[in-house]
């Protein structure tokens, strides 16, 4: 039996679908825990290239269950596109299961996200405009939907009136938008429950037979470290946990099952969305980075957006690795970084005047300056390559000086988009 959790350590976008993808062959169950279709996990492998926004990455294997957790933000329209759309390019029809206790995104959500970014103006936070805080909010404000109660239509049109109560108010006044209908919104929800019914479940028990019998579970992190609401950038977060430790709730796993912690960061940085970001480069710099990072470019697998860039943060990434609880890193998009003859690292913040390894509150992160140091660059190709002794010296000289400095052991490196791309360390 084994419990891995995949998470990020810096800003999202780490590379997490590829490695989950990867070690999914050897998994038993998929999970997603926190967030919703905001997440963009690119995945390059014999089917073609997908963009996973609802479903776990364990969905291109058939012996793989893949599951939706409590805490994830089921957006229902999605998850069936998402679907559908995997068995019309010649994926097999994946195992999916989604927790009867998960709340639904409802159209309100989508609309206020769209209405209150537009309400910011120039203050807004570059959400993806899939609702993902307006739902949490109500999840917690306690006027959330459960994916079970789409089936007592009259518990939900009775809980959808009273949400609306609030929501048509705001509408009305705030916002100066139309008001809506409870009826139209349950309709919808009816209209699509019998495609819904047979992914639902009660995965409390589906885990507790899972870990009795000695299934391998891998839980699979949206978003990074640093989009934690409570120990990210506040309030440029996400409106769900990140981390690790929240897999156990939002999954629902004992704490103590889950032995392995694989924290994803990349060999670069990149950030979508506004809120400070320390070592962001600009201009021709962070253009070439940009078009040579990911598969095909930086750009956000939701949104199309072009990513800011910034070269490998220590300090972020050392916090990122210590507060997701990380037992072994990933390094991922090492073959991005072959075109430059010295890399840049930020080793240090600079918050006025003084010089600070320790990652700082948000009040002092956006005072805070970059301390850069130059490592050797390698200036060749090495996404062929398969042991970390084969890598040039100047390659491994790079993984060896940010696995000290972070303190965390670097046991992967990720060398291309795709699948088979790995180094084993
Ligand atoms: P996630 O949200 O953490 O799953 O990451 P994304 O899929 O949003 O972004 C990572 C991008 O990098 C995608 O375009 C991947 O195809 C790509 N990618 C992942 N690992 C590597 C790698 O090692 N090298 C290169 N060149 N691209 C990679
Ligand atoms: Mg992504």
């Amino acid at each position: 039996m084994s419990v891995t959790a995949i998470v990020g350590a810096n800003w999202g976008d780490e590379g997490k679908g590829k490695i989950t993808d990867y070690l999914a062959e050897e998994s038993d169950i998929v999970v997603r825990f926190q967030g919703g279709k905001n997440a963009g996990h690119t995945i390059i492998n014999d089917y073609g290239k997908f963009a996973l926004h609802m479903l776990p990455s364990g969905v291109f294997y058939q012996n793989v269950v893949n599951v939706l957790g409590p805490g994830i933000a089921l957006d229902v329209e999605a998850f069936l596109k998402e679907k559908e759309e995997l068995v019309s390019r010649g994926v097999p029809e994946p195992q999916l299961k989604i927790s009867e206790r998960a709340q639904v995104v409802l159209p309100y959500h989508i609309l206020f996200d769209k209405y209150e970014e537009e309400r910011l103006a120039k203050n807004q936070f570059g959400s993806t405009k899939s609702g993902i805080a307006p739902f949490y909010a109500d999840k917690y404000y306690k006027i959330g939907i459960q994916a079970a109660d789409i089936f007592q239509e009259d518990r939900l049109t009775t809980k959808i009136s009273h949400a609306l109560d609030i929501k048509n108010s705001l509408l009305e006044h705030l916002y100066k938008k139309e008001t809506m209908n409870a009826d139209k919104i349950v309709g919808d929800l009816v209209r699509v429950r019998d495609k819904l019914k047979p992914h639902i479940c009660d995965t409390v028990t589906l885990f507790n037979d899972a870990l009795k019998d000695g299934k391998r579970i891998l839980l699979e992190g949206q978003l990074g470290a640093m989009r934690d609401p409570d120990y990210g950038i506040y309030p440029f977060s996400t409106s769900s946990s990140t981390l690790a430790g929240f897999a156990s709730v939002g999954a629902g796993i004992p704490p103590h099952k889950i032995t392995k912690i694989i924290a994803v960061t990349k060999a670069y940085s990149s950030c979508v969305g506004a809120g400070p970001f320390v070592s962001e480069i600009f201009g021709d710099e962070a253009g070439e980075l940009r078009r040579r990072g990911g598969d095909s470019g930086e750009y956000g697998a939701t949104t199309g957006r072009p990513r800011r860039m910034g070269w490998f943060d220590v300090v972020a990434t050392r916090y990122g690795c210590m507060v997701q609880g990380a037992t072994e890193v990933e390094l991922s998009l090492l073959d991005v970084l072959g075109y430059l003859d010295e890399i840049p690292v930020c080793v240090q913040y600079e918050i006025e005047g003084e010089k600070t390894d320790t990652f700082p509150v948000p009040g002092l992160l956006e005072k805070s300056k970059p301390v850069l140091k130059t490592m050797a660059g390698w200036k060749t190709q090495i996404s062929d390559i398969r042991k970390f002794e084969d890598l040039p010296g100047e390659a491994k000289a790079y993984v060896d000086f940010i696995e000290e400095s972070i303190g965390f052991p670097i046991k992967w490196i990720s060398v291309g988009s795709r699948r088979d791309a790995m180094i084993r360390r």
